[in-house]
């Protein structure tokens, strides 16, 4: 696999960047940490989502722990 994740933010990829970086999407979202709270997309880097906030910081009550 030669791709590369890009720089910006999920959020902000166009139709070819996603195409192109989607297998590392999967991997992102495989192990996802954080959502944008904007978008809804996952990421396990915040510099991947533009309101990147802790998976965590939502399930509560759950299992919070990590
Ligand atoms: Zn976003």
């Amino acid at each position: 696999m030669s791709a590369k994740l890009p720089k910006k933010a999920i959020c902000k990829w166009d139709r070819d960047t996603l195409e192109q970086a989607l297998p590392l999407l999967a991997d992102q979202i495989a192990g996802a940490t954080l959502v944008c709270r904007k978008c809804g997309r996952a990421a396990q880097e915040k510099r991947l989502l533009c309101k990147p906030l802790k998976l965590n910081s939502l399930r509560q009550g759950k299992d919070a722990k990590d």
